[in-house]
């Protein structure tokens, strides 16, 4: 959801929730929306750890096509669009435009950068467009048009409600310091991190609707009390929220999110509908695993290491490509706003470099957060193995998970592992098999 244009991408990188992000969202991505109970059964003893029966097979290669290649072309879009923007002139014409409509700086400032957000978010529209029409075609998504468009203009207005300042604060910070701008627009994108981890939480209702996990399933609140206990999270029953999934999509999804004050457990309807309670618990110790081995501070800690770095190397391409290409776009200088366009082009370019990176360090959490899982349910569940497999599969199924994909893809574009390899891991982990005991829990 929401807008991930230049200025969404730019953003997410500056926000750093790129990375944050995959700390966050558990099983989120590769997680989501099957129903078929019995698919565990189908999981004999050599063959894959995650099946698929044939007609979902069949469904799950086209999908995985097509998911390839917008996660390919969606990046290098975002980057032919802000590349347009200057070379057309559009970027050097509204500033130009934006000075003549006010005399104020700040207000000049704001009105470009909305108006940059706003025709990023609109250049995105038609990729956004085809994927919730795949959706809708493949039974995932049952949001209607309607629906759909009052969600994307929602995230339009939250998008250049955010995206506006805090360019503007990014754009102040390179006017004021012209030489050394890299490290000051890191001194102010690294506490902004931070911030969008806290305040995410606070903004997921304008788009669906919560309620207390509490009133919805009393039993299920109970059962996870249970991991609570063992894991030592700090996640009470009036932080869990049930979230009404259902009305958009038969996906099945949970996560934990936000920190300190906003700290949740968010568990969609459809889940609790639709998945066994044991397999909810598995869900919800991985995202524990998250908490409770500081993933997210880890992640965060990295992120603002790989953006000092990349914001540096930023700054070096956006500079050459002022003096190679400045005069044909009519960008004076990178003080200028058009000039800052010349960066944020570079921010994007950075961003589709760094991505492999940040998805190789996400993989690597998210196995850390399977194995974590698993073992937190080493005498809550009959058995664990079973149990985790289980999960892998309904989920994979629910959002047609590719169970072969190709490995460069994997590389490229997965922040979490194949299910295909989280299946088979669960499947053959047993750390107390002869007399061991696990990584993180010793009994
Ligand atoms: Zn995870």
């Amino acid at each position: 959801m929401g807008c991930r244009g230049v200025g969404g991408m730019v953003l997410s990188l500056a926000l750093g929730i790129g990375l944050a992000r995959t700390a966050q969202q558990a099983m989120g991505q590769t997680a989501p929306t099957g129903s078929n109970a019995d698919v565990r059964l189908l999981a004999a003893a050599n063959e894959d750890a995650y099946r698929l029966p044939p007609e979902e097979l069949k469904k799950a290669h086209a999908l995985g096509r097509i998911r390839d290649v917008l996660g390919i072309v969606a990046p290098l879009w975002d980057l032919v669009v802000a590349w347009l923007l200057l070379a057309t002139r559009l970027a050097a014409r509204a500033d130009r435009w934006v000075k003549g409509v006010h005399r104020k700086q700040w207000v000049q400032g704001l009105l470009f950068f909305a108006l940059f957000v706003t025709v990023a978010s609109a250049a995105d529209l038609p990729l956004e467009w085809f994927a919730h029409h795949v959706s809708l075609q493949f039974g995932i998504s049952v949001q209607s048009w309607a629906s759909w468009t009052a969600d994307w203009l929602k995230a339009l207005g939250l998008s250049v409600g955010i995206g506006a300042p805090v360019l503007l604060l990014f754009h102040g910070v390179v006017r004021r310091w012209p030489r050394r701008y890299w490290l000051g627009a890191w001194v102010v994108a690294v506490p902004l991190m931070a911030l969008g981890v806290f305040v995410g939480p606070l903004l997921e209702p304008i788009f669906n609707h919560f309620e207390p996990l509490q009133k919805a399933d009393p039993a299920l609140v109970a059962e996870l009390e249970r991991v609570v206990d063992r894991t030592g999270a700090e996640i009470p029953p009036e932080r869990m929220f049930l979230m009404k999934a259902s009305a958009k999509t038969n996906g099945l999804n949970a996560w934990v999110s936000g920190w300190g004050a906003t700290k949740r457990l968010v568990v969609w309807d459809t889940t609790v509908d639709r998945v066994p309670n044991d397999e909810v618990l598995f869900i919800f110790a991985h995202e524990t695993g998250h908490y409770v081995l500081h993933h997210l501070p880890k992640m965060m800690a990295v992120s603002a290491m790989l953006m000092l770095f990349g914001f540096w190397a930023c700054a070096r391409v956006a500079e050459w490509m002022l003096r190679r290409f400045g005069g044909r776009w009519g960008v004076g200088g990178l003080e200028s706003r058009a000039g800052f366009g010349v960066l944020l082009l570079a921010v994007s370019l950075g961003g589709i470099v760094a991505e492999p990176l940040a998805n190789g360090l996400s993989r690597y959490v998210e196995h850390q957060a399977d194995v974590y899982g698993q073992e937190a349910l080493h005498g809550i569940v009959a058995d664990p193995q079973e149990t985790a497999v289980a999960a892998f599969n309904r989920l994979g199924e629910a959002w047609l998970e590719e169970p072969h994909p190709n490995p460069v893809i994997v590389f490229l574009l997965y922040n979490h592992p194949s299910t295909q390899s989280r299946a088979q891991f669960a499947k053959e982990y047993d750390p107390w098999a002869h007399g061991g005991h696990g990584e993180f829990f010793r009994k």
